[in-house]
């Protein structure tokens, strides 16, 4: 479990979460197997997502960040509901390039240049969709990019995934501060100061902080009252019957196009690998 811990100011201008995603990247690793670039890429999304999904105003509410790049990577989606449990997957998943002149892996090279996307599904008819240019690829930049350009909330954000030479998640995390309507201006030197002295998400779990230190540290200075937490994981919402529904809606002459080949069709998930077999049998079924 991934434990997510909110903060506010006491004057109630800045709100704070903080998130140790370190089983969720796990198990990005587990279920994607993907090389050290890709999983420090889709970590970051993914912990990006959870925090921005949790606290979502309904149960059935759903945020999906998609990036669209240029790089190696393609594509990357990462999905989160309200709880902060995310899912996420990647058009490519070996993707083995030089460190960047930090000596860092080059998350922003993988990615490469294209958009960002938000997209709320609230429940509407319509969900809602928000597009932007990538700044940097780096993951984090852009979601703030984001909140600045789309939304007008000035907001830090900060992730880290640190991957060991065998592949495993050492730690992941992430932190995000935002201003809320009406705020004090105060505060901004007071957060510009704390997170210019903040050292990376990953050196401080290193360390043996946990979400609640990181978030209290984000708000040092302003009497930060913890709001509320919650755990959150890596999980597919996936079954036979979502699956069945996808098939659907291919329609009916695709579907009997398929039964006629007298296979099985193998339907893979691409979130978390999961495999449903339809007979042909099964697939007629369907067209009825
Ligand atoms: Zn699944």
């Amino acid at each position: 479990m991934s434990v997510i811990k909110r903060a506010i100011s006491a004057d109630g201008s800045v709100v704070a979460s903080a998130v140790d995603a370190t089983d969720i990247a796990a198990m990005i690793e587990q279920y994607h197997k993907p090389s050290a670039v890709v999983t420090a890429a889709l970590g970051r999304l993914a912990t990006a997502a959870s925090l921005m999904g949790y606290g979502q105003k309904n149960e059935n509410d759903r945020l999906t960040l998609r990036i669209d790049g240029d790089g190696q990577i393609g594509s990357m989606v990462a999905v989160a509901d309200s709880h902060g449990n995310v899912k996420c997957c990647a058009d490519n998943y070996i993707v083995e390039i030089p460190l960047n002149d930090k000596g860092k892996l080059d998350v922003g090279g993988a990615v490469g240049n294209g958009t960002l996307s938000v997209i709320k599904d609230l429940g509407l008819k319509e969900p809602y969709v928000g597009t932007i240019p990538l700044v940097s690829g780096e993951i984090a930049e852009d979601i703030a990019s984001y909140y600045a350009s789309s939304e007008q909330i000035p907001t830090v954000l900060s992730l880290g995934v640190l991957v060991a030479p065998d592949l495993s998640v050492l730690h992941a995390g992430g932190f995000l501060i935002q201003l809320l309507p009406f705020a004090d201006e105060a505060c901004i030197p007071v957060i510009e100061k704390n997170v210019a002295a903040m050292p990376p998400v990953t050196d401080m779990l290193k360390s043996g902080m946990t979400a609640e230190d990181i978030v209290l540290r984000c708000l040092e200075g302003l009497t930060p009252n913890l709001l509320d937490s919650g755990e959150a994981c890596y999980r597919c919402d996936c079954s036979r019957e979502r699956t069945s529904r996808v098939l659907v809606s291919i329609g009916k002459a695709e579907l009997q196009k398929l039964a006629e080949t007298h296979e099985d069709i193998e339907v893979c998930c691409h979130f978390c690998e999961k495999k449903y077999v339809f007979t042909p049998d099964e697939i007629m079924g369907l067209v009825r």
